[in-house]
């Protein structure tokens, strides 16, 4: 085996990334090395491949619980034996950890650092021929650094017991100088192979915004966003609950991590996002190094952090698979006082002495200077980030939020009327104040444009206005738009204070009343969220792929509940890409993927391979189909006669049988059909139900409150093939409910 076929077939990656090739050699050939990469840029691959290629064992100190796990999890899934030792396991499991590994069992220990000078772990060593210590997260040696671990400096201790000395490998992203010196130092390094790669990400989107409603901005982009999976960080523990509550109330899966949480719900909330049963992580900066999931394909700062290092570690933790990914920091004057108080009230330098702590606070307040520059900056962001590294670069990229806008030709916006629009948002505004003598909010505004059958907006009997719902083709986002235009134009105001407000101004009447034009001045297609899209490394399905791709991830969420693994543990989302639009129909095609292994295509191939066939099947199948059913079908229409025949299931049906026996009832020679499928559309857009996109979890829709309200309820069913597995039923009371809608003529009209 060479590292090259160790590459390909344990891990399943046709070629080495920057560095990495260099490391492993110099490690091979028994020299020390000090590795500094960006998070995500493949580290542990640097000491993964020797330890599978060296004669002995390979301990890996690694600084955090969750960590380990992780890659142990990930090595195993490779077909490589590994194991952790930590406070996480018991003494007896510990014991029965080390026994096995002194059997020759595993290739990889990642041990905590508190074990190593422990008796029973100094036993261990001393009969074991270790030949690699990787230092993962190494700067944590390091005062200077953001993770100080005193027990950091044990390592040397450590290894000065050994009856021979391993090869040293460490490795971090953090490139200060003063970190560098520390680690070298400090690990008593012998003149190790220094190596620091680019530490540009290419496939990063940057922008910083300010958004005078953070919450509202975060919103839309989560709303834009529902599939897929982000970190949102804040300053502090308190905005972390508040805006998790208000994410969860507005209906996102959003969970939330900080230090003083206890360490059940830590572990369990971390677990959750690990899995994807939350998808929006919101979080303190408590929450990171321990995780390496590879599909976060977001990480909003919503306050701005104290120091470039910071955020780019952090901003980092997004798209470590490859695909394109935002990093979006929201910007607002009050971060940088409460930066300033975090710096001048930390904790953590109150065991050094005066002097010292002077020094790192006057270093602090210059690296925070420099974050405020980055977010004023009105140059390239990637320039700007890549600078503060010093680092080569081009004056400017095309996938950062300043370098994009100014490639936006003048001559390209577009002047739109947007009158009527206006007259219709103002009109609701001002029927509100006149209600209530106040405004309202803008998320509540456009649930009343839209016609959304919200619990709050049912209580304030805001359906009963005249121009409820008046908006209701229009998009959500683009409702957010204009709104957003007519603050800026000073038709709507924000009362000073309270910014969640809008009341119409004196100028809105010469739009109400005098029919005043107003014009909307945009770049064509507007963009509300970053256009990653421009920035495509591993490219998107084609429409055709999609499909496949969902009935993919559906798969691998399966496959990921059998193994009790996270799901990207099995493919990563790019790799699930590169799948979809290959369409291997051979094993010998399937790995030939990048990020399909050897051992992957073997546990995993045969079941890939099917979903393929039987989706290549399902197209054939439909395109003669497809052509038959030109004629789209007109809605169904009944009259009270024929309702009338309609009898209620008492046991609850699908929504799709009930439009079936709906179906049923009109007389054989007229048209007109009603599919599940509209009906649970229409369902959905009226607020009755909501749209939950939880991987591991096939159901894609469920009553809202508003909808168990009507008798629309979920119930576990047992499948064809004897699988349990949940459905949206309408109870007798929802099926009564609809008829009555239906005699009403308020469906599908
Ligand atoms: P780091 O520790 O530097 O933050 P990781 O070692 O966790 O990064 O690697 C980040 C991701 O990149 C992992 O999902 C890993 O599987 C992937 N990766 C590493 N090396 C390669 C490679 N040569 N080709 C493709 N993907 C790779
Ligand atoms: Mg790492």
């Amino acid at each position: 085996m060479d590292k090259q076929s160790v590459l390909q077939e344990r891990f399943g990656f046709r070629s080495f990334r920057d560095g990495q090739e260099a490391l492993i050699d110099a490690i091979l050939s028994g020299r020390d090395v000090f590795g500094v990469m960006p998070t995500g840029g493949g580290k542990s691959l640097c000491y993964q491949i020797p330890a599978l290629l060296l004669e002995g064992l390979t301990l890996v100190v690694s600084p955090l619980i969750s960590l380990m796990k992780d890659q142990v999890a990930a090595l195993k899934e490779a077909g490589i034996p590994a194991a952790f030792l930590n406070s996480s396991l018991t003494p007896a499991q510990q014991r029965e950890v080390l026994r096995r590994a002194g059997l020759g069992a595993n290739r990889l220990i990642y041990v905590a650092p508190e074990r190593l000078l422990t008796d029973s772990f100094l036993a261990f060593a001393a009969g074991q021929r270790i030949s690699l210590l990787a230092v993962d997260e190494a700067h944590c040696v390091s005062q200077w650094g953001q993770d100080f671990r005193p027990n950091y400096l044990d390592i040397t201790a450590f290894v000065r017991r050994l009856s021979r000395r391993p090869v040293l490998a460490a490795f971090t992203a953090t490139a200060t100088a003063e970190v560098g010196e520390d680690v070298v130092r400090l690990l008593e390094l012998r003149e190790p192979l220094r190596l620091v790669t680019g530490f540009d990400r290419p496939n990063l989107f940057f922008d910083v915004r300010r958004e005078r409603n953070k919450t509202a901005w975060l919103r839309d982009y989560l709303e834009a966003h529902r599939d897929k999976s982000g970190i949102v960080y804040c300053a502090t523990r308190k905005t972390v609950e508040q805006l998790c509550e208000k994410l969860r109330a507005a209906g996102f899966a959003a969970t939330r991590y900080h230090a003083g949480l206890d360490d059940a719900e830590r572990r369990e909330n971390q677990e959750d996002f690990a899995f994807d049963r939350a998808t929006v992580m919101v979080a303190t900066n408590a929450f990171g190094m321990g995780i390496d999931k590879s599909n976060v394909s977001f990480v909003i700062h919503y306050n701005m952090p104290k120091n470039i290092e910071s955020y780019y570690q952090e901003a980092g933790r997004a798209g470590r698979d490859g695909a394109p990914a935002d990093c979006v920091l929201l910007f607002s004057p009050g971060d940088v006082i409460t930066a300033e108080y975090l710096i001048q009230n930390g904790s953590d330098r109150e065991q050094l002495d005066e002097e010292t702590q002077t020094r790192l606070l006057i270093r602090d307040m210059k690296r925070l200077r420099q974050m405020q520059a980055y977010c004023k900056t009105d140059g390239c962001y990637r320039a700007f980030l890549l600078d503060y590294f010093g680092e080569a670069h081009r004056p400017t990229c095309d996938r950062c939020g300043n370098c994009v806008q100014r490639e936006e030709p003048a001559g390209e916006t577009v002047e739109e009327d947007i009158t009527l629009a206006a007259q219709k948002i103002l009109s609701c505004v001002r029927r509100v104040e006149r209600k209530n003598g106040v405004g309202l909010g803008e998320t509540m505004l456009v649930l009343v444009l839209a016609g959304s059958r919200d619990k709050t907006l049912l209580s304030r009997e805001y359906d009963l206005l005249p121009t409820y719902g008046i908006m209701k083709e229009t998009k959500r986002p683009l409702l957010h738009e204009y709104i957003r235009e007519l603050v800026k134009q000073g038709y709507l105001l924000r009362p000073p204070g309270d910014y969640d407000v809008l009341i119409t101004s004196e100028k809105a009447e010469n739009v109400l009343f005098q029919n005043e034009q107003v014009l909307w001045r945009h770049a064509g297609q507007k963009k509300h969220t970053p256009q990653r899209q421009k920035t495509a490394v591993s490219g998107k399905p084609g429409a055709a792929d999609q499909d496949l791709f969902d009935q993919l991830r559906t798969l691998r969420a399966e496959l990921a509940r059998q193994a009790g693994v996270p799901a990207y543990l099995i493919f990563h989302d790019a790799t699930l890409l590169n799948i979809a639009s290959a369409k291997p129909s051979t094993e010998a095609e399937l790995l030939a993927i990048s990020g399909v292994g050897e051992q992957k295509a073997k546990k995993y191939g045969q079941a890939v391979l099917a979903v393929i066939a039987e989706w290549k099947q399902e197209q054939q199948a439909k395109m003669p189909a497809k052509a038959k059913k030109k004629e789209p079908q007109p809605p169904l229409r009944l009259t009270p006669e024929q309702l009338a025949r309609y009898v209620c299931d008492p046991d609850g049906i699908s929504m799709t049988e009930f439009a079936r026996r709906l179906t049923a009832l009109k007389d054989a020679n007229e048209a007109g059909e009603l599919t599940g499928r509209q009906l649970s559309d229409q369902l959905l857009a009226e607020g009755y139900l909501k749209e939950q996109s939880s991987e591991a979890d096939n159901l894609r829709r469920r009553p809202t409150p508003a909808g168990e309200s009507v008798g629309i309820t979920l119930t576990e069913r047992t499948g064809k093939d004897g699988r349990p597995f949940t459905m949206v039923t309408l109870t007798e009371q929802a099926q009564r409910w609809l008829l009555i809608r239906l005699s009403e003529g308020l469906i599908m009209e």
